[in-house]
């Protein structure tokens, strides 16, 4: 069967999923997440290939690594076939690590040297790396990062307006979600025309261009708090904005990380960071929450139709990540305002989230769809093993 073993570990959580060859695809075997980890309620929990959960345990869990050793100990009680591989998803690997790769002993301390370029995510990821390293020393590693996807940009896309001593420091756009929209690329195949956006609409929300399926633009910058507004984050600024604030509000480095990631966006406009919430608001007269949607809809389709421009047309529109996958109201305040693009949505289809919302008119397609980023891990962690075999 020869299982990878795919490793997703955020701030205070950890996703994991096993994956087997079938078919000349990756199949998902098992998959669980663990929540709250550093909490005495942290939540390990398990699921079947049919998305039965087979386990679940709340108790301390204080680390990522404590996190990893009860997936193994619950992995061996219900007799899963052990790894051969394991796949990290690395949000930002810096500017020297922008391939998918084997990790070695140079690629980690390339990795770790990065760490001001994701000072949360870098960490959180050497750590289990090494401690898989530890554990398990015979198992190959790989590392693919977010922003190896969008290494096709042009450089007009990718400089910033600023001195050239700044690049080479490494101050340039990345783009994030990569493994995402490469997950969606992969699934529409042969359905894939030339011109393309695709919307991650999730807590992190980010869009990109894609001309023959490459990435072309992004909405992301640096770092994931550039773009459109999120959750929590800020999205683009005027640059004179955090300048304002440090000078006249007083705020340091850390008081303004913490405002631009954790309290704007959504949460900072509607008063919570969950769009089930702020719908149910707005429904009920709330105008804040009316406020922060339409902010969030009309900024993503400015960027729907900038990257129109970028790409010289449009040909389909992709609704991606939990927030495009199931809010209507979301996919019709941004397509409403894309008519002059030949956007239109079908509204039954819109409602039921069909696969294709798009009316049979529309000149662009439109389409909602799940995106599988453990399962292009594993599908990226099987070539690199071929390839190192
Ligand atoms: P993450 O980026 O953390 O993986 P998700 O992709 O799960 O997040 O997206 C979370 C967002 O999706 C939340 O804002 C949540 O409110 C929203 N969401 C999930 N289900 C719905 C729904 N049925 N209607 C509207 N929004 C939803």
């Amino acid at each position: 069967m020869k299982p990878i073993l795919v490793i997703n570990s955020g701030s205070s959580s950890l996703k994991f999923g096993l994956f087997v060859d079938q078919g000349g695809d990756e199949h998902l075997v098992v998959r669980g997440n663990a929540d709250a980890i550093g909490s005495d309620r942290s939540t390990l929990e398990i699921f079947d290939e049919q998305g039965n959960q087979i386990f679940k345990e709340t108790r301390c869990l204080d680390s990522q690594k404590e996190a990893l050793n009860s997936i193994s100990e619950q992995s061996a009680a219900l007799k899963l076939e052990p790894p051969i591989a394991v796949g990290h998803r690395v949000v930002h690997g810096g500017p020297h690590l922008v391939t998918h790769q084997r990790i070695t002993a140079e690629v980690l301390a390339t990795l770790q040297r990065a760490v001001h370029f994701a000072p949360v995510h870098i960490p959180a990821a050497v750590e289990i790396i090494r401690h898989v390293e530890r554990v398990f020393p015979q198992l190959p590693q790989f590392a693919c990062f977010d922003t190896a996807f969008h290494q096709t940009m042009p450089e007009a896309v990718y400089r910033y307006p600023i001195p050239e001593k700044y690049f080479a420091a490494g101050v340039r756009r990345f783009g994030f979600h990569g493994l995402s929209y490469a997950s969606i690329v992969h699934d529409l195949g042969k359905d894939l025309p030339s011109k393309v956006v695709i919307a991650h609409l999730g807590n992190g929300a980010s869009l990109a261009a894609i001309a023959d399926g490459k990435s072309v633009d992004t909405s992301m910058g640096l770092t994931p708090t550039g773009g459109i507004p999120m959750s929590t984050r800020a999205g683009d600024l005027d640059p004179g904005v955090p300048l304002f604030l440090i000078r006249n509000q007083k705020l340091d480095t850390d008081a303004l990380e913490t405002l631009l990631n954790h309290n704007s966006g959504l949460k900072a406009l509607g008063g919570t960071n969950d769009m089930r919430e702020l719908q149910k608001a707005s429904d009920s007269g709330d105008s804040k929450a009316a406020l922060a949607i339409e902010i969030f809809c009309r900024s993503i389709a400015k960027t729907i139709a900038s990257f129109a421009a970028v790409l010289g047309g449009l040909d389909l529109l992709v609704f991606a990540g939990g927030i495009g996958e199931h809010s209507s109201t979301v996919r019709a305040s941004v397509c409403d305002r894309l008519g002059f693009l030949g956007i239109a949505l079908d509204a039954a289809r819109n409602n039921a989230s069909s696969a294709v919302i798009s009316a049979d008119s529309s000149k662009v397609r439109v389409r909602v769809m799940s995106t599988e980023e453990e399962k292009q891990i594993a599908r990226y962690c099987r070539v690199l093993l071929q390839a190192h075999s």
